[in-house]
């Protein structure tokens, strides 16, 4: 298989619509242009869609009442698509880590909030009021 690249969000985001169920071209374009606030063209689309039909990653089917074509993934482009969810998982967690800082006492990673005291003229964070009293004590 060549190799596939995701180099951009409009990519990605489409893999993720068809990760989720299968989706006509339309609705692809309406997704993207919620996503990126303007209408996507075409070319920014269709040439992903047809190297992922030409890897066979993709399954198309005609509704020919409706001359609409559905786009859904095959079993080998859900392995694919959770291959490149777990990439992009990991470079946000990594991304977010970076700018954790950890519970001096119990050593739990601090999201949003925590708690800071001066202990010896040394600012400290902590998870909670009761690590720092525990720090304190020991
Ligand atoms: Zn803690």
């Amino acid at each position: 298989m060549e190799e596939i690249k995701v180099t951009n969000i409009v990519k990605f985001h489409i893999l993720f619509l068809l990760y989720q169920r299968p989706v006509h071209g339309y609705e692809l374009m309406t997704e993207i242009e919620k996503l990126v606030g303007s209408k996507p063209s075409a070319s920014q689309i269709y040439p992903f869609l047809s190297v992922l039909k030409k890897n066979n990653l993709i399954a198309i089917k005609e509704e020919a009442e409706r001359d609409k074509k559905v786009y859904e993934l095959t079993e080998k482009g859900r392995r694919f698509v959770e291959k490149k969810l777990e990439m992009f998982g990991g470079i946000i967690s990594a991304t977010i880590e970076k700018d954790l800082t950890t519970c001096a006492h119990c050593g739990c990673k601090v999201y949003s909030g925590g708690y800071e005291e001066t202990i010896d003229g040394e600012k400290i964070t902590f998870c909670c009021t009761h690590c720092a009293g525990t720090y304190k004590r020991g």
